[in-house]
C-alpha cells in the first residue's frame, strides 16, 4: 500500500501506540489531543504480557521494565473469615509470564517520550467533534469550526468516552456501570503488601478494596502503590460529604495495616473517582474511520486489560495495513484478527465484573464458596492465568507478534 496520510484522534496509549507503528511502515500520522498538554488520566494499571509483548515490539521494553514493578500473583480475600477467595498466579502456565504495574504516567511517558524524539505531530489543545467524508477523503472538525484534513484514514483513539464512535452507526451504545471506584498513588513502605502481588480484600460484592504495587517512576524516588477503593459513582458525593476521615476509617476496618497509605491522604483531590462504561463495537470501523482501544471496547478494569488490548489493536491495525493493498482489506483484516479476541475478554470482563462490583450477595456467596474452591482444581488455575494474562486465546499471531521470551528477559521478583 502506498504510505497514506493518517489522523489519530487522542493522544492516549492507542494513539500514541499507533503513531510509533505506523510510521514506522512510512505512513505519515498526526495526532490531535484535546488537552492543551497530552498527560495520563488516573493512577495506576497493570500491563500484561500481551501488552509488554507490544511495547518490547516497538523497543520500550527496557523503559516499561525500568519504570513497573513484577506482579507474579492476584490474591484476594474476603475481609469476614479471611477466607481466600482469589489466587491466580502466572506461572500456573509454563513460559515464565508475568504482570507489571506501572503508573500511569510511566507507561504515558515511555510512549509519549519515543513520540516525542522521533518528532511526530501532535496537535494539542484541539477537540475533535466530526469527521466527513468527501471523494474518498476524510476531514476532522474541530470544535472552534477548523477543519484539519485531507487524511486517508482516520484512526479513533480517543478513548471509553469517545464523541466519534458515540456519533457512528457502528457503535452501540456504552452502558455506563453503576460502581466505580477511587484511586490514589501513595508511597508503599517496605513490607506492607506482598510487592509481586495485586492484593484486593471484599466485603460481599459491594465493598472491594486492592493495592497495587507500581515500583518507583525513577531510580532514588520511593517505591509507590495504588490504592483503590470500589464505590457506587452515585453514592461517591454522599461519601466525600461524610469527611474523609470516615471514609478512612471504613478502610481500617477492613484492612488496619493499610494505615501508612492512609496518613498520606489528606485531602479529596488525592483521589481520582474513576467511572466504567461497557461496549463492544462489533464492527470496528465505519468508512475510512477505524476504532481502536477504548473507543471501540471499554469495559470495567477488572480484568486489568484494557490498556493491553488498545495497544493489541493497533499492533494489529499496523500488521493489517502492511499486508493488504487498499484500506478497505486492510480494516476487514484488522477486524477479523482482534474480533475472537476483543469479544472473548469484553465478554469474560462483563461476566466476572459483577462478582466483585455489585448488590448482589448471592454472587459474591458464589464467589466465596463454589468459585474460590474449583479455582484451585486444575485446569481452574491454569485458565484463570490464562484470563489474567490475556492469552486464553492466542492475541499475538492476528497482530503479528511474537511473544516475548519471558524467561530470558525477565525482571527479578521484587523483594
Ligand atoms: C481506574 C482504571 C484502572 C484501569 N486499570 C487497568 C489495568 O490494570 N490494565 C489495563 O490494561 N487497563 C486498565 N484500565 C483501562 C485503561 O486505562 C484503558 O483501557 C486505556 O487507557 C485505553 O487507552 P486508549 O488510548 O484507548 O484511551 P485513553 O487512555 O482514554 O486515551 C484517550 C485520549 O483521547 C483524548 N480525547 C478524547 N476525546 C477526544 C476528542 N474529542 N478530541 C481529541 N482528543 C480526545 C483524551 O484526552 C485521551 O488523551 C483501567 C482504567 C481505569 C479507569
Amino acid at each position: 500500500m502506498k504510505p497514506l496520510k493518517i489522523a489519530i484522534v487522542g493522544a492516549g496509549p492507542a494513539g500514541l501506540a499507533a503513531s510509533l507503528l505506523l510510521t514506522r511502515a512510512g505512513h505519515a500520522t498526526d495526532i490531535i489531543e484535546r488537552f492543551d498538554s497530552p498527560a495520563p488520566v488516573g493512577s495506576a494499571l497493570m500491563l500484561q504480557p500481551t501488552g509488554l509483548t507490544v511495547l518490547e515490539a516497538l523497543g520500550l521494553g527496557p523503559a516499561i521494565h525500568a519504570a513497573g514493578n513484577r506482579i507474579d500473583r492476584l490474591f484476594g480475600t474476603e475481609t469476614a473469615r479471611g477466607r481466600i477467595v482469589l489466587d491466580v498466579r502466572y506461572n500456573a502456565l509454563p513460559g515464565g509470564r508475568y504482570g507489571l504495574g506501572v503508573h500511569r504516567a510511566a507507561l504515558f511517558e515511555t510512549l509519549y517520550d519515543e513520540v516525542s524524539a522521533r518528532r511526530h505531530k501532535i496537535l494539542t489543545g484541539q477537540r475533535v467533534v466530526g469527521v466527513s467524508e468527501e471523494g474518498g477523503e476524510s476531514y476532522l472538525s474541530i470544535e472552534g469550526g477548523e477543519r484539519l484534513g485531507p487524511y486517508d484514514l482516520v484512526i479513533d483513539a480517543s478513548g471509553a468516552r469517545s464523541e466519534l464512535a458515540a456519533a457512528s452507526p457502528a457503535a452501540p451504545r456504552a452502558r455506563n456501570l453503576t460502581y466505580g471506584a477511587f484511586w490514589a498513588t501513595l508511597d508503599c513502605p517496605d513490607g506492607l503488601v506482598d510487592q509481586a502481588a495485586l492484593t484486593q480484600r471484599y466485603d460481599k460484592a459491594s465493598v472491594m478494596i486492592g493495592v497495587l504495587p507500581i515500583g518507583c517512576r525513577r531510580p532514588g524516588l520511593p517505591k509507590q502503590a495504588a490504592l483503590f477503593w470500589s464505590l457506587k459513582v452515585s453514592e461517591a458525593d454522599e461519601v466525600r460529604k461524610r469527611g474523609l476521615e470516615q471514609w478512612k476509617q471504613a478502610i481500617r476496618s477492613y484492612w488496619p495495616e493499610c494505615e501508612p497509605l492512609l496518613e498520606q491522604i489528606t485531602d479529596w483531590d488525592q483521589l481520582t473517582l474513576a467511572r466504567y462504561a461497557h461496549r463492544t463495537m462489533m464492527v470496528p470501523f465505519s468508512g475510512r474511520m477505524v476504532f481502536v482501544g477504548d473507543a471501540a471496547h471499554s469495559t470495567s478494569p477488572q480484568l486489568g486489560q484494557g490498556a493491553n488490548m488498545a495497544l493489541l489493536d493497533v499492533a494489529a491495525l499496523a500488521h493489517a495495513l502492511a499486508r493488504n493493498e487498499t484500506i478497505e482489506a486492510a480494516l476487514l483484516d484488522y477486524a477479523r484478527a482482534r474480533r475472537m479476541h476483543v469479544r472473548l475478554f469484553q465478554l469474560l470482563s462483563a461476566a466476572f465484573t459483577p462478582f466483585y462490583q455489585s448488590d448482589s450477595a448471592a454472587l459474591a456467596w458464589v464467589r466465596d464458596r463454589l468459585v474460590a474452591t474449583i479455582a484451585r482444581v486444575p485446569p481452574a488455575p491454569q485458565i484463570l492465568a490464562g484470563i489474567v494474562s490475556g492469552t486464553l486465546v492466542d492475541p499475538f499471531h492476528g497482530a503479528g507478534l511474537r511473544e516475548c521470551d519471558w524467561l530470558r528477559q525477565a525482571l527479578p521478583q521484587p523483594t
